[in-house]
């Protein structure tokens, strides 16, 4: 078979899709994979809440893909997939526009392989007054535009009454993500009376309450965990409220399903995630979430499409369970594509081999010096424990390891490198 004739498409550069396409991109090159995203940027998304808060420099942070698609020898493609014409075996893209002028017209890109990647956004779960009134952190637009309301209100906060009234953060969700907006917000606030807002008193003006449906926070993760965590950030002043099912948001307030109240001149919703709606008009096998129903290989009902990362619904080992929405799942599911992919490229009978997920356990940062974790042991199977800066440390190389799978060695050390300097002269919390 001819080499150059089977093209790879990849639709979503993110924790998954970024991974498999730099790898299969060093070895098959430009003509062969093809990298499809509707932002020109890419960002490490579980870094989000901390753009939120202002502690990390999306201007810094982001990644271009053309540089990207360069170094690893793929195509990158700007532009938002729109549909999937599959008897064609050809994807739709709309246009691209900058403000005013169109970019890159509507366009279609044939495929051989076609491989879904799109992650996934939050589940508003239909809760009256949730999509309006809350913020999402689901994109690094969002992330921005909570920053500047943030800032927004501290300042109408500051400048307003004598003395200046409490500014309320209502954090629906107790996850890592709910979690570590709640710390992080915490370490932003430390820093606001360098931005003039000397009416503030970090410890007393900003309140933030983290309310969570069941009866613990870090739910889906070891109690040990969920005890460290509620006791961290309770240390930190923040109000941790458990079994609190959130019935309506309104514009300054939530309700729960007990017709409290609770104050909240900002809301943010982290409850839960659901996989892009468009997924569910392409003709493939979806679930009640968007997520499309893949096979332990990974396969779609079409046999030539995968889905990997949060926009799938893949079986785990657990009977009748499926795997976690997760960077450490889109990691491990781009790596077992390669090898496959490679043999369908390459016009080989691909390996039969299943996809098998290892859980190495789960991070979640409590703040710049404080973690929690549960570590898998390799060998044991046994989970063990880490709290404190080693868990902090930990969590932070699961990004080094994002970089490293993208960048290589090299790119990654320079990299770390020069933002380590670069820290030393940028401010601790980008509020303006
Ligand atoms: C604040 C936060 C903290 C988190 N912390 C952790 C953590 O500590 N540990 C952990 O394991 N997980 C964490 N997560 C979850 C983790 O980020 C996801 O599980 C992971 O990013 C999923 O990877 P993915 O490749 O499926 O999708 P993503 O990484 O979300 O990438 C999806 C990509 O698809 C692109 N895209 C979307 N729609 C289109 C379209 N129509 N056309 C073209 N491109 C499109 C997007 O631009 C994006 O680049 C966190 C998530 C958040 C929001």
């Amino acid at each position: 078979m001819d080499k150059q004739a089977h093209k790879v498409v990849i639709v979503g550069g993110g924790a998954g899709g970024l991974e498999l396409a730099a790898k299969l991109g060093r070895r098959f090159g430009p003509d062969q994979v093809f990298l499809v995203d509707s932002s020109p940027d890419h960002i490490w998304k579980p870094s989000l809440h901390e753009v939120a808060a202002g502690t990390l420099d999306i201007h810094r942070e982001g990644l271009s893909y053309a540089m990207m698609a360069k170094d690893s020898g793929f195509t990158f493609i700007y532009g938002a997939f729109a549909g999937v014409d599959r008897a064609a075996r050809s994807i739709r893209l709309d246009a691209v526009m900058d403000e005013q002028h169109e970019l890159f017209p509507a366009r279609e890109i044939a495929y051989d392989t076609l491989v879904l990647a799109v992650g996934s956004r939050s589940n508003f779960f239909g809760t009256p007054g949730a999509r309006e009134y809350a913020v999402a952190l689901d994109s690094t637009e969002q992330a921005e535009h909570f920053r500047k309301l943030f800032l927004r209100k501290l300042v109408i906060a500051n400048n307003g009454s004598q003395p200046p009234r409490p500014l309320n953060i209502a954090i629906v969700g107790g996850g890592a993500t709910g979690v570590e907006l709640a710390a992080e917000l915490v370490e932003a606030s430390k820093n606001i009376r360098y931005y003039g807002l000397d009416r503030l008193d970090p410890a007393h003006s900003i309140r933030i309450t983290l309310l969570e449906g069941a009866g613990r926070i870090l739910s889906a993760l070891p109690p040990k965990m969920s005890d460290a965590a509620q006791r961290l950030l309770q240390e930190r002043g923040i109000e941790v409220k458990t079994s609190v099912r959130v019935a309506s948001v309104q514009e300054d307030s939530l309700t729960d399903a007990e017709g409290r109240q609770y104050p909240s001149d900002i809301c943010v919703w982290a409850a839960g995630i659901e996989a892009p709606a468009f997924l569910a008009g392409l003709g493939l096998n979806v679930n009640h979430r968007n997520q499309i129903v893949v096979d332990r290989m990974l396969r779609t009902d079409d046999p030539h499409i995968f889905a990997i990362g949060d926009c799938a619904q893949a079986p785990w080992d657990k009977e009748g369970e499926f795997l976690p929405a997760r960077a450490q799942v889109a990691h491990q599911q781009a790596d077992f594509l390669i090898p496959l992919l490679r043999d369908r490229i390459e016009g080989r009978e691909p390996p039969q081999a299943t996809f098998r997920f290892k859980d190495y356990g789960s991070l979640v940062s409590v703040g710049h010096t404080r973690g929690v974790g549960s570590l898998m042991g390799v060998l044991s199977g046994k989970s063990w424990f880490v709290e404190g800066l080693v868990a902090r440390m930990m969590y932070m190389s699961l990004h080094l390891m994002h970089h490293l799978a993208v960048l290589g060695a090299g790119r990654t050390f320079v990299m770390a490198i020069g933002r380590l300097l670069l820290k030393r002269s940028a401010p601790r919390v980008k509020l303006h």
